[in-house]
This record gives C-alpha cells, structure tokens and sequence, in this order.
C-alpha cells in the first residue's frame, strides 16, 4: 500500500522512512503542510502519516482540509507529535485522525500502528466497492448513479458543456422469467448488461437502476447526438438472440433519453429520461424517445 510521509524535518523523515522499510509499502515524501496536501489529493495515498508543528501550515490545519475535502476525506491519518500532551492528542483524533503517535517513535510500535490503520482502510475501501456495485451484473448500482449524477451535475454548473442520460428498459421481461424461469432470467440481464457496457465510451457509465432498468450516464454528450447512441445500443440488443444457460432467448429493450437543457437538477434529468421512457413503451416498445 502507499504511504505519505508528511514532516518538514528531513531528519525526521529519514527516521521514519528507515522504520517503516522492509514493509513493502511505497513512502512518499512531501517537506511541508502545503505539499503535503497537493500530495494527497494527487496520489490518494492509502495512509498519511503527519507531523504536527510545521512552519508553513499545522497538522491540525492540514488535516482539517483533507477531512473537508471529497477526494481525500477518507484517507486516515497518523499524527507524528514532539509533543505528546494529551490536549495535543484530543484535538487530532476529534479532527478526524485515527492514531496519534509520539516522537521518537519506537519502531515496533510505529510499524504496528500503521499495519493497524492500513487494515481498517483496506475494509473500508471493499465495503466501499461493495456498497456501489450491483452483485448480480457487476455494473455500478443506483447509489453509484447518484453519487456520479451529482458530480457531473456540479461539473456542469462549473464548467458548462452538455450532460445527458439514458433510461433503457427491457420489454416484456417478465414473460423471460415466467417461460425459462429466473436463472435464465438472470443471465439475460448480465448479457444485456454486457452490450450495453460494449456500446459505451471510456467517459460514459452503465448502471443498474433497478430490476430490468438501466440508466447509461453520458457526460460532454448534447440530446441528440445521445439519442443516436441510445439508438445503436437498441440495435446492439435486438439485433440477434442472447444465449443463456443453452436456452435462446431473443429480448428488446426500449430507451428513453433526456438532455440536461432546461432542467435544474440531476432528479429532473432522470425523471425525464422516465417520461421519455414511457413514451418508447407506450408507442409500441424497441424504439428510443426523447
Ligand atoms: P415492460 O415491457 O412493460 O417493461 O414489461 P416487463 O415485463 O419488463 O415489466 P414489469 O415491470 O412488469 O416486470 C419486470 C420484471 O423484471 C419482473 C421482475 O420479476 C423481473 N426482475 C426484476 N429484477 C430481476 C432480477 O434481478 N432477476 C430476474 N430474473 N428478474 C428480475
Ligand atoms: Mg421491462
Ligand atoms: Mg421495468
């Protein structure tokens, strides 16, 4: 795993690069608070280790901007103190640290606080992963979409440009399940999953939004030009029978499209895509409305 070292004192930092070697982690340095903070939101280090009295910002104040910040709210951190009063040690852990260790550190005890924390970070990064994919197509879940929605609705009202999603809805899934039953069912959903995952960009993102509904995000797309890919994923999904579990089983999907002009926010923009939805099943489904 890789650790950030964060200490103006080279001789400090040497001690604590020479304990924690033989460990297998890459240690990055950064000589200062300000360093140290573009460090972290640059190289997302899985653990930083902090020192508490630095000239040009204070631990504390460094680790109050990683703990406000999105991107590095969640890295933990391990003040390195001079100081080892127990104010001192109150204040870091209730500005969100999870260790706080006294110079001059023993090298067993540094060394296993750090295993302690990296373990704690490494459950929390899979329960993270965990919360944000569906288990059975493996795509990003609904939580996922929202949380990705936000951030390109933010992107938008900074920087301008286009947003644009896609509601795509199986036809007449449930007749797959009542005629080949759910293990079939099942299947059927991961290869519609896997067309529509093929169909799209490095930039777009494919969820699950719920049972046999897919939303597909497509950022720096205007409406139409998203209407004509919502058009190449139908055809990618009718244009010849999925295989599952040695049955053959020939599904359609119908698509609904909306484009961020107009709305105000990232609920407006995916009830949209709904109603444009509805409008496909209502004209006879296997079509694309926007
Ligand atoms: P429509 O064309 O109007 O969308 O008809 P439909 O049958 O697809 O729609 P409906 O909403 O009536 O049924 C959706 C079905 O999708 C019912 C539900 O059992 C099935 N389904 C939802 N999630 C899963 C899943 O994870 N696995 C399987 N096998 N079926 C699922
Ligand atoms: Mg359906
Ligand atoms: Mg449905």
């Amino acid at each position: 795993m890789r650790i950030l070292l964060v200490d103006d004192s080279p001789d400090a930092m040497a001690v604590a690069k020479a304990r924690l070697a033989h460990e297998g982690h890459d240690i990055l340095c950064a000589g200062g608070g300000k360093e140290g903070l573009a460090a972290a939101a640059r190289e997302n280090p899985d653990l930083i280790l902090l020192d508490v009295d630095m000239p040009d910002m204070s631990g504390f104040d460094v680790c109050r901007r990683l703990k406000q910040e999105a991107a590095t709210c969640s890295i933990p951190v391990i003040f390195l103190s001079g100081s080892g009063g127990t104010e001192d040690k109150v204040k870091g852990l209730d500005l969100g640290a999870v260790d706080f260790v006294t110079k001059p550190f023993d090298a067993f005890e540094l060394r296993a606080r750090v295993r302690a924390a990296l373990r704690t970070k490494h459950l929390q990064d899979l329960l993270r992963k965990y919360a944000l994919i569906d288990p059975l197509t493996e795509l990003p879940n609904r939580r996922a979409l929202d949380e990705r929605l936000q951030q390109e609705w933010a992107r938008l009202l900074r920087h301008g440009g286009n947003l644009s999603i896609i509601m795509a809805d199986i036809d007449h899934f449930k007749n797959v399940n009542d005629q080949f039953g759910h293990a079939v069912g099942d299947e059927v959903l991961r290869q519609v999953e896997r067309r529509l995952a093929d169909g799209c960009r490095e930039t777009d993102m494919p969820a699950r939004y719920g049972g046999e509904e897919f939303v597909v995000v497509a950022p720096e797309t205007a409406a139409q030009a998203a209407a004509d890919f919502a058009e190449r994923l139908r055809i990618s999904i009718c244009c010849r029978p999925l295989e599952a579990h040695g049955k053959t089983v020939a599904v359609t999907a119908s698509f609904g499209v909306a484009g961020h002009e107009g709305l105000k926010s990232p609920e407006a923009l995916v009830g949209a895509a709904d109603e444009a939805l509805y409008r496909s099943k209502a004209a006879g489904r296997n079509c694309v409305k926007r």
